[in-house]
């Protein structure tokens, strides 16, 4: 079998075993990467020479009998909106272009300590604001499975890259469903941890509140063997909480007696494709002839997750991306530009007879921030600036920002009420399997309306996973979603691996990927 095709768990046994270098590996992803990238583009920049340098310093290290780390040798590619010191890190924004961090994301330093081999950064929707990847300012990612379909979004690059074997192992986020989402589209494993459970410090921020990294791989056990990595306690963070990291990668190997599953009644309503309704059915099937009990329950606050999530996210994301204003942050327009904009803007505001001063058009600072916003943001980050300014502006709040953040704490009491009953809930992760590029990029609302079934666990602050359960027409892969109360991300990893046991969806490979 092709190293290409086999599991970070398998190649690091490979690896530790003497049985092959990280040289080696190295290479054999980056030969992926030349071959298919070109037509994938899930990589927004690949470092062929540091991976190489890395990896060979690693395969010293080894040879010479040195302590290595957890992950050594093993590449990762690391979606664009972590910070890695001197090193661009774009959040798929021209905004930010030219922006070498002065220091590394805490999980970087994480995956740095463990010698792990950072391999590329990965194309994402601009600030992680989309589900399909076609919000990026430099490319669109392709679904490996089928080159003229999306891969999901925010993380499309991070997931396609290991739908494509071009890394073992990837590192995504997930405010509202981007590592979810692009994992069940792309047919691999990804899991959305508790907020709180991995370190912040160093992400671009999206939504705060919101916002957690985590793992991306083939198998849920290279999902719990990443985890185990990026968890923990950070002082750097201060919401990240202080509990011990369970040993994912050895419980996740621990099946679950009695496990209970909740089904969320909501979940099968209208908008759910018949494929997929029938694989996440067959899927729970799975799950009783493993011996679990399944239980119909109800979110019944879930139908205003969309909304509320619409509300919060952008609000949060006016105030975190005040800081691109080409001074803090950011693109700054040139004097030849602003001189322009202003000249048009004068004659404009002369045609309607408007006195000019009045806009703070003689005022050139703040035409250098309005002038360089204008240019660095694509439509879709003016937009949800613009929608959490309005919601967040006196006379709205109450309304609009307020009302939502209620609403999520009902949300979060149906997440409590339902795992006074249930281990986990089980469902679909979409409603359909990957759309067409294009399809949907003129019409928002329906590309929000993709998030319906992931958006509730960010707003309820629990942990979920995706992971292939069978593929619907034109051999497009659909996922299965579990979600678990807080800090149970051993209970998503031990359940998922269960499955992953039993079936063999997630060992279905991409056109691409070499036998
Ligand atoms: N698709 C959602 C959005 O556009 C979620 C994005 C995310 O999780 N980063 O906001």
């Amino acid at each position: 079998m092709s190293l290409a095709r086999q599991s970070a768990t398998e190649l690091l046994a490979l690896l530790n075993a003497g049985q092959t270098t990280s040289v080696a590996l190295t290479e054999t992803f980056l030969d992926q990467i030349k071959q298919h990238d070109p037509q994938v583009k899930a990589f927004l920049r690949v470092d062929q020479q540091a991976a190489l340098a890395r990896a060979a310093d690693i395969d010293q290290r080894r040879r010479a009998g040195k302590p290595l780390g957890r992950l050594a040798g093993l590449p990762v590619a690391i979606k664009d909106l972590l910070c890695t010191k001197g090193e661009i890190t774009t959040c798929g924004s021209k905004m930010l272009e030219h922006f070498a961090p002065p220091y590394d994301a805490t999980v970087i330093a994480k995956l740095k300590a463990a010698d792990a081999v950072l391999i590329g950064k990965t194309n994402m929707d601009e600030f992680a604001m989309g589900g399909s990847t076609e919000n990026s300012a430099y490319q669109k990612t392709a679904n490996p499975w089928d080159l003229e379909r999306t891969p999901g979004g925010s993380s499309g690059g991070a997931a396609a890259a290991i739908a494509a074997a071009m890394a073992p192992l990837s590192v995504g986020s997930d405010t509202g469903g981007s590592i979810r989402q692009p994992a069940g589209l792309c047919g691999i494993t990804g899991l959305k941890p508790t907020y709180g459970r991995v370190s912040r410090y160093g992400l671009v921020a999206f939504a705060s509140s919101l916002d957690q990294i985590g793992p991306l791989a083939q198998t849920a056990e290279d999902t719990a063997l990443l985890l185990e990595v990026l968890a923990g306690h950070d002082p750097l963070d201060s919401t990240s909480i202080d509990r011990p990291v369970p040993k994912y990668s050895e419980t996740v190997k621990q099946p679950l007696k009695g496990l209970r599953l909740g089904l969320v009644r909501e979940h099968f309503g209208p908008g759910l494709e018949a494929e997929v309704e029938q694989a996440v059915r067959s899927a729970v099937d799975v799950y009783r002839s493993l011996g679990a009990t399944v239980k119909d329950i109800s979110l019944p606050h879930g139908k205003y997750g969309v909304a509320t999530y619409y509300i919060i996210a952008p609000c949060e994301a006016s105030s975190n991306l005040a800081r691109y204003d080409g001074v803090h942050y950011g693109h700054r327009t040139d004097e030849k530009k602003l001189e322009s904009a202003i000249a048009q803007r004068r004659a404009t505001l002369q045609a309607a007879g408007r006195h000019a001063e009045s806009e703070a058009v003689d005022n050139p600072l703040v035409w250098m921030y309005r002038q360089s916003r204008a240019e660095g943001f694509g439509p879709e980050v003016k937009r949800r600036i613009m929608l959490g300014t309005y919601a967040l502006s006196a006379g709205y709040y109450d309304a609009y920002y307020l009302k939502a953040l209620k609403v999520r704490r009902l949300i979060r009491n149906d997440y409590d009420a339902a795992f006074a009953e249930v281990d986990l809930i089980v469902g679909p992760v979409t409603t359909a399997t990957a759309f067409k590029l294009g399809e949907k990029v003129n019409d928002p609302l329906s590309m929000y309306l993709v998030d319906l079934y992931t958006v509730s666990a960010n707003l309820a602050g629990v942990g979920g996973i995706a992971f292939p359960c069978g593929f619907g027409a034109g051999g497009l892969p659909i996922g299965l979603q579990l979600q678990a109360p807080p800090f149970e991300e051993e209970r998503l990893l031990r359940a998922a691996h269960m499955f992953q046991q039993a079936t063999d969806w997630h060992q279905r490979r991409a056109p691409m990927v070499p036998a």
